[in-house]
Protein backbone atom coordinates (compact mmCIF):
# COMPACT_ATOMS: atom_id res chain seq x y z
CA UNK A 1 0.00 0.00 0.00
CA UNK A 2 2.82 2.19 0.95
CA UNK A 3 3.79 1.98 -2.70
CA UNK A 4 0.22 3.05 -3.91
CA UNK A 5 0.73 6.04 -2.18
CA UNK A 6 4.04 6.65 -3.53
CA UNK A 7 3.02 6.32 -6.61
CA UNK A 8 -0.10 8.52 -6.64
CA UNK A 9 2.38 11.45 -4.59
CA UNK A 10 4.63 11.28 -7.70
CA UNK A 11 1.53 11.64 -10.30
CA UNK A 12 0.24 14.67 -8.24
CA UNK A 13 3.55 16.15 -8.02
CA UNK A 14 3.98 15.80 -11.87
CA UNK A 15 0.61 17.30 -12.32
CA UNK A 16 0.75 20.17 -10.01
CA UNK A 17 4.51 21.24 -11.94
CA UNK A 18 3.00 20.93 -15.12
CA UNK A 19 -0.43 22.93 -14.35
CA UNK A 20 -0.74 25.66 -16.42
CA UNK A 21 -2.84 28.45 -14.52
CA UNK A 22 -5.01 28.34 -11.14
CA UNK A 23 -8.05 26.47 -12.98
CA UNK A 24 -5.64 23.62 -13.36
CA UNK A 25 -4.57 23.07 -9.86
CA UNK A 26 -8.21 23.34 -9.22
CA UNK A 27 -8.68 20.53 -10.95
CA UNK A 28 -5.94 18.54 -9.76
CA UNK A 29 -6.76 19.41 -6.07
CA UNK A 30 -10.21 17.75 -6.57
CA UNK A 31 -8.87 14.73 -8.57
CA UNK A 32 -6.65 13.85 -5.44
CA UNK A 33 -7.75 15.22 -2.91
CA UNK A 34 -11.78 15.78 -2.89
CA UNK A 35 -14.50 13.80 -1.36
CA UNK A 36 -14.16 11.21 -4.29
CA UNK A 37 -10.40 11.92 -5.04
CA UNK A 38 -7.77 9.64 -5.29
CA UNK A 39 -6.25 9.45 -1.90
CA UNK A 40 -9.53 9.58 -0.08
CA UNK A 41 -10.31 6.40 -1.49
CA UNK A 42 -7.64 4.22 -0.31
CA UNK A 43 -8.74 5.29 3.46
CA UNK A 44 -11.76 3.00 2.52
CA UNK A 45 -9.50 -0.04 2.47
CA UNK A 46 -8.50 1.15 6.01
CA UNK A 47 -11.20 -1.53 7.04
CA UNK A 48 -9.43 -4.77 5.74
CA UNK A 49 -6.13 -3.81 7.20
CA UNK A 50 -4.82 -5.38 11.20
CA UNK A 51 -5.30 -3.25 13.90
CA UNK A 52 -1.44 -2.38 13.68
CA UNK A 53 -1.18 -1.34 10.40
CA UNK A 54 -4.39 1.24 10.15
CA UNK A 55 -2.66 3.68 12.09
CA UNK A 56 0.89 3.41 10.36
CA UNK A 57 -1.46 3.73 6.59
CA UNK A 58 -3.79 6.35 7.62
CA UNK A 59 -0.82 8.91 9.36
CA UNK A 60 1.39 8.49 6.10
CA UNK A 61 -1.97 9.33 3.97
CA UNK A 62 -2.87 12.36 5.36
CA UNK A 63 0.92 13.34 5.37
CA UNK A 64 0.91 12.69 1.43
CA UNK A 65 -2.39 14.97 1.66
CA UNK A 66 -0.64 17.90 3.82
CA UNK A 67 2.18 17.16 1.22
CA UNK A 68 0.26 17.58 -1.84
CA UNK A 69 -1.71 20.44 -0.25
CA UNK A 70 1.28 22.67 0.56
CA UNK A 71 2.70 21.97 -2.90
CA UNK A 72 -0.33 22.94 -4.64
CA UNK A 73 -0.53 25.84 -2.58
CA UNK A 74 3.06 26.72 -3.06
CA UNK A 75 2.40 26.48 -7.12
CA UNK A 76 -0.98 28.63 -6.83
CA UNK A 77 0.93 31.06 -4.85
CA UNK A 78 3.47 31.74 -7.97
CA UNK A 79 0.80 31.40 -10.51
CA UNK A 80 -0.98 33.68 -9.35
CA UNK A 81 2.25 36.12 -8.84
CA UNK A 82 2.91 35.69 -12.40
CA UNK A 83 -0.57 36.25 -13.48
CA UNK A 84 -0.03 39.73 -11.98
CA UNK A 85 3.29 40.27 -12.98
CA UNK A 86 1.96 39.85 -16.45
CA UNK A 87 -1.29 42.50 -15.78
CA UNK A 88 1.08 45.25 -14.31
CA UNK A 89 2.78 45.02 -17.40
CA UNK A 90 0.12 45.14 -20.08
CA UNK A 91 -1.26 47.79 -17.92
CA UNK A 92 1.52 50.28 -17.52
CA UNK A 93 1.10 54.07 -18.09
CA UNK A 94 3.31 55.82 -20.01
CA UNK A 95 3.38 58.95 -17.81
CA UNK A 96 5.88 61.03 -20.25
CA UNK A 97 3.09 60.68 -22.87
CA UNK A 98 1.64 63.85 -23.74
CA UNK A 99 -2.16 64.19 -22.12
CA UNK A 100 -5.09 64.79 -24.52
CA UNK A 101 -6.19 68.24 -24.76
CA UNK A 102 -9.94 69.44 -24.00
CA UNK A 103 -10.87 71.81 -26.09
CA UNK A 104 -13.10 74.50 -24.52
CA UNK A 105 -16.03 75.69 -26.67
CA UNK A 106 -17.45 79.40 -26.15
CA UNK A 107 -21.03 80.44 -26.63
CA UNK A 108 -21.87 82.33 -30.11
CA UNK A 109 -22.02 86.43 -29.62
CA UNK A 110 -26.05 85.81 -30.98
CA UNK A 111 -26.71 84.25 -27.78
CA UNK A 112 -24.61 86.21 -25.38
CA UNK A 113 -26.55 88.83 -26.43
CA UNK A 114 -29.88 87.20 -26.67
CA UNK A 115 -28.69 86.28 -22.66
CA UNK A 116 -28.07 89.79 -21.71
CA UNK A 117 -31.23 91.55 -23.28
CA UNK A 118 -33.26 89.07 -21.44
CA UNK A 119 -31.69 89.68 -18.61
CA UNK A 120 -32.60 93.40 -18.98
CA UNK A 121 -36.01 93.28 -19.67
CA UNK A 122 -36.96 91.06 -16.76
CA UNK A 123 -34.92 92.91 -14.62
CA UNK A 124 -37.33 95.83 -15.59
CA UNK A 125 -40.74 93.70 -14.84
CA UNK A 126 -40.97 92.11 -18.71
CA UNK A 127 -42.03 88.37 -18.87
CA UNK A 128 -41.00 86.18 -21.97
CA UNK A 129 -43.18 84.92 -24.34
CA UNK A 130 -42.21 82.49 -27.47
CA UNK A 131 -44.18 81.44 -30.59
CA UNK A 132 -44.05 79.05 -33.80
CA UNK A 133 -41.11 80.11 -36.47
CA UNK A 134 -43.57 79.07 -39.01
CA UNK A 135 -46.98 81.27 -38.71
CA UNK A 136 -50.21 82.34 -40.43
CA UNK A 137 -50.23 85.00 -42.84
CA UNK A 138 -53.41 85.94 -40.52
CA UNK A 139 -50.36 86.47 -37.55
CA UNK A 140 -47.85 87.35 -39.12
CA UNK A 141 -49.44 90.52 -41.50
CA UNK A 142 -52.92 91.15 -40.99
CA UNK A 143 -53.03 91.40 -37.08
CA UNK A 144 -50.27 93.71 -37.03
CA UNK A 145 -52.43 96.19 -39.41
CA UNK A 146 -50.74 95.30 -42.60
CA UNK A 147 -52.80 95.92 -45.69
CA UNK A 148 -53.74 92.95 -48.31
CA UNK A 149 -51.42 95.13 -50.91
CA UNK A 150 -48.22 95.67 -48.52
CA UNK A 151 -44.66 95.34 -49.94
CA UNK A 152 -43.67 92.88 -47.23
CA UNK A 153 -46.28 90.43 -48.10
CA UNK A 154 -44.77 90.34 -51.14
CA UNK A 155 -43.03 86.68 -52.17
CA UNK A 156 -40.30 88.52 -52.40
CA UNK A 157 -39.67 89.65 -49.44
CA UNK A 158 -41.64 86.18 -47.04
CA UNK A 159 -40.93 82.29 -47.71
CA UNK A 160 -44.35 81.18 -47.90
CA UNK A 161 -45.82 77.79 -47.80
CA UNK A 162 -48.90 76.03 -48.88
CA UNK A 163 -50.30 78.39 -51.64
CA UNK A 164 -49.44 81.84 -48.98
CA UNK A 165 -51.54 80.65 -46.01
CA UNK A 166 -48.95 79.86 -43.80
CA UNK A 167 -45.03 81.22 -43.98
CA UNK A 168 -41.65 81.64 -42.42
CA UNK A 169 -42.30 84.91 -39.55
CA UNK A 170 -40.63 87.95 -41.06
CA UNK A 171 -40.82 88.78 -37.56
CA UNK A 172 -41.53 88.00 -33.83
CA UNK A 173 -44.61 90.65 -34.13
CA UNK A 174 -46.84 87.49 -34.78
CA UNK A 175 -45.84 86.69 -30.96
CA UNK A 176 -47.66 89.79 -29.68
CA UNK A 177 -50.56 88.94 -31.98
CA UNK A 178 -50.80 85.26 -30.21
CA UNK A 179 -49.86 87.17 -26.55
CA UNK A 180 -52.60 89.46 -27.21
CA UNK A 181 -55.11 86.81 -28.18
CA UNK A 182 -54.64 84.89 -24.88
CA UNK A 183 -54.36 87.62 -22.61
CA UNK A 184 -57.11 90.32 -23.19
CA UNK A 185 -58.07 92.34 -21.56
CA UNK A 186 -55.41 91.52 -19.04
CA UNK A 187 -52.11 94.18 -19.05
CA UNK A 188 -49.33 92.73 -21.12
CA UNK A 189 -45.57 93.11 -20.40
CA UNK A 190 -43.93 91.02 -22.49
CA UNK A 191 -40.32 90.27 -25.22
CA UNK A 192 -40.22 88.24 -27.53
CA UNK A 193 -37.29 86.55 -28.09
CA UNK A 194 -36.79 84.92 -31.58
CA UNK A 195 -35.78 83.93 -34.96
CA UNK A 196 -37.10 85.07 -38.18
CA UNK A 197 -36.95 84.79 -41.88
CA UNK A 198 -36.97 87.26 -44.98
CA UNK A 199 -36.13 86.57 -48.81
CA UNK A 200 -33.37 88.72 -49.27
CA UNK A 201 -29.95 88.67 -50.91
CA UNK A 202 -26.97 88.12 -48.44
CA UNK A 203 -24.46 90.55 -48.11
CA UNK A 204 -22.79 92.25 -45.09
CA UNK A 205 -25.42 93.44 -43.53
CA UNK A 206 -28.08 91.43 -44.36
CA UNK A 207 -29.17 87.58 -43.64
CA UNK A 208 -32.14 86.01 -44.96
CA UNK A 209 -32.77 84.62 -41.09
CA UNK A 210 -31.68 86.80 -38.10
CA UNK A 211 -33.24 87.25 -34.30
CA UNK A 212 -34.81 90.17 -32.92
CA UNK A 213 -36.62 90.99 -29.73
CA UNK A 214 -40.13 92.25 -29.81
CA UNK A 215 -41.12 94.58 -26.57
CA UNK A 216 -44.88 94.81 -26.40
CA UNK A 217 -46.71 96.64 -22.78
CA UNK A 218 -50.73 96.99 -22.94
CA UNK A 219 -52.48 98.79 -20.14
CA UNK A 220 -54.34 101.02 -18.93
CA UNK A 221 -52.99 104.95 -19.39
CA UNK A 222 -49.54 104.25 -21.03
CA UNK A 223 -47.15 106.96 -21.91
CA UNK A 224 -44.91 107.12 -24.92
CA UNK A 225 -42.23 108.72 -22.29
CA UNK A 226 -42.35 104.98 -20.39
CA UNK A 227 -41.00 103.49 -23.87
CA UNK A 228 -38.33 106.48 -24.27
CA UNK A 229 -37.41 105.34 -20.38
CA UNK A 230 -37.42 102.08 -20.69
CA UNK A 231 -35.31 101.66 -24.39
CA UNK A 232 -32.84 104.62 -22.55
CA UNK A 233 -31.70 101.97 -19.31
CA UNK A 234 -31.76 99.02 -22.20
CA UNK A 235 -29.06 101.00 -24.36
CA UNK A 236 -27.27 102.19 -20.74
CA UNK A 237 -26.79 98.56 -20.16
CA UNK A 238 -26.23 97.64 -23.17
CA UNK A 239 -23.54 99.74 -24.19
CA UNK A 240 -22.83 101.69 -21.43
CA UNK A 241 -23.87 104.47 -19.16
CA UNK A 242 -22.79 107.41 -20.96
CA UNK A 243 -25.53 106.27 -24.09
CA UNK A 244 -28.01 108.45 -25.61
CA UNK A 245 -31.05 108.02 -27.77
CA UNK A 246 -33.71 110.10 -29.94
CA UNK A 247 -36.69 109.06 -31.91
CA UNK A 248 -37.35 110.47 -35.21
CA UNK A 249 -40.96 109.97 -36.36
CA UNK A 250 -41.05 107.04 -38.44
CA UNK A 251 -43.90 104.72 -40.43
CA UNK A 252 -44.89 100.97 -39.05
CA UNK A 253 -48.36 99.45 -39.90
CA UNK A 254 -48.67 98.42 -36.24
CA UNK A 255 -47.74 101.23 -34.75
CA UNK A 256 -49.13 104.78 -34.48
CA UNK A 257 -47.15 106.80 -34.21
CA UNK A 258 -43.77 105.45 -34.78
CA UNK A 259 -40.17 105.76 -34.44
CA UNK A 260 -37.01 105.00 -35.55
CA UNK A 261 -34.75 104.94 -32.36
CA UNK A 262 -30.78 106.13 -32.82
CA UNK A 263 -28.18 105.85 -29.85
CA UNK A 264 -25.59 107.75 -29.96
CA UNK A 265 -22.45 106.25 -31.78
CA UNK A 266 -20.41 103.73 -30.07
CA UNK A 267 -17.48 104.48 -32.02
CA UNK A 268 -17.31 108.12 -31.26
CA UNK A 269 -19.90 108.93 -28.54
CA UNK A 270 -21.63 111.93 -30.62
CA UNK A 271 -18.22 113.22 -32.02
CA UNK A 272 -19.00 112.19 -35.69
CA UNK A 273 -16.96 109.02 -37.60
CA UNK A 274 -16.80 107.35 -41.32
CA UNK A 275 -19.41 104.40 -39.25
CA UNK A 276 -22.08 106.92 -38.05
CA UNK A 277 -21.43 108.76 -41.47
CA UNK A 278 -20.60 112.11 -39.64
CA UNK A 279 -23.77 112.48 -37.68
CA UNK A 280 -22.85 111.00 -34.51
CA UNK A 281 -26.35 108.87 -34.42
CA UNK A 282 -26.82 104.71 -35.26
CA UNK A 283 -30.22 103.22 -36.09
CA UNK A 284 -30.96 100.59 -34.10
CA UNK A 285 -34.31 100.01 -33.56
CA UNK A 286 -38.13 100.95 -34.21
CA UNK A 287 -40.79 101.49 -31.52
CA UNK A 288 -44.15 103.18 -31.09
CA UNK A 289 -47.89 103.37 -29.80
CA UNK A 290 -49.64 100.11 -30.57
CA UNK A 291 -52.34 101.20 -33.44
CA UNK A 292 -55.76 101.08 -32.53
CA UNK A 293 -56.15 98.33 -35.19
CA UNK A 294 -53.51 95.78 -33.52
CA UNK A 295 -55.21 96.50 -30.25
CA UNK A 296 -58.92 95.56 -31.34
CA UNK A 297 -57.54 92.64 -33.78
CA UNK A 298 -55.74 91.32 -30.28
CA UNK A 299 -59.06 91.33 -28.25
CA UNK A 300 -58.61 94.55 -26.49
CA UNK A 301 -60.93 98.28 -26.76
CA UNK A 302 -58.45 100.80 -28.11
CA UNK A 303 -61.01 103.27 -26.31
CA UNK A 304 -59.54 102.03 -22.82
CA UNK A 305 -56.44 100.28 -23.39
CA UNK A 306 -53.22 101.48 -25.11
CA UNK A 307 -49.64 100.44 -24.97
CA UNK A 308 -46.76 100.42 -26.64
CA UNK A 309 -43.88 97.79 -28.57
CA UNK A 310 -40.03 97.91 -30.32
CA UNK A 311 -38.43 95.73 -32.37
CA UNK A 312 -34.69 95.37 -31.66
CA UNK A 313 -32.39 93.36 -34.17
CA UNK A 314 -30.06 91.36 -32.10
CA UNK A 315 -27.51 90.58 -34.65
CA UNK A 316 -27.16 94.16 -35.42
CA UNK A 317 -26.80 94.46 -31.77
CA UNK A 318 -24.34 92.10 -31.50
CA UNK A 319 -22.34 93.73 -34.63
CA UNK A 320 -22.26 96.93 -32.67
CA UNK A 321 -21.43 95.46 -29.40
CA UNK A 322 -18.24 93.20 -30.62
CA UNK A 323 -17.50 95.33 -33.21
CA UNK A 324 -17.79 93.02 -36.03
CA UNK A 325 -18.07 94.06 -39.32
CA UNK A 326 -20.05 91.46 -41.81
CA UNK A 327 -23.20 89.33 -40.43
CA UNK A 328 -22.14 86.46 -42.29
CA UNK A 329 -19.41 85.78 -39.63
CA UNK A 330 -22.23 85.18 -37.45
CA UNK A 331 -23.43 82.28 -39.45
CA UNK A 332 -20.27 80.74 -41.29
CA UNK A 333 -19.32 78.26 -37.97
CA UNK A 334 -15.45 79.58 -38.86
CA UNK A 335 -13.46 78.47 -34.90
CA UNK A 336 -11.06 80.87 -35.31
CA UNK A 337 -14.08 83.75 -35.59
CA UNK A 338 -16.15 81.94 -32.49
CA UNK A 339 -13.14 81.43 -30.40
CA UNK A 340 -12.56 84.57 -29.45
CA UNK A 341 -15.88 84.84 -27.36
CA UNK A 342 -14.36 82.52 -24.75
ZN1 LIG B 1 -19.50 107.81 -35.03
Amino acid sequence: MTDKINQIKQIALEHIKQAADSKALDDIRVRFLGKKGELTDLLKTLGTMSKEERPKFGALVNETKTFIENYLQQQLDTLKQAEMNKKLESEKIDVTLPGRIHRRGAIHPVKLVLDQMESIFLGMGFTIAQGPEIETDFNNFKAMNFQDDHPARDAQDTFYIENGKTLFRTHTSPVQARTMQLNAPNPIRVICPGRVFRRDDIDATHHVQFHQVEGLLVDKDVKLSDLKGILLEFVQKMFGADMKIRLRPSFFPFTEPSAEVDVSCIFCHGDGCSFCKQSGWIEVLGAGCVHPNVLRLGGYDPEVFSGWAFGIGVERIALLKYGINDIRYLTEGDVRFLEQFR
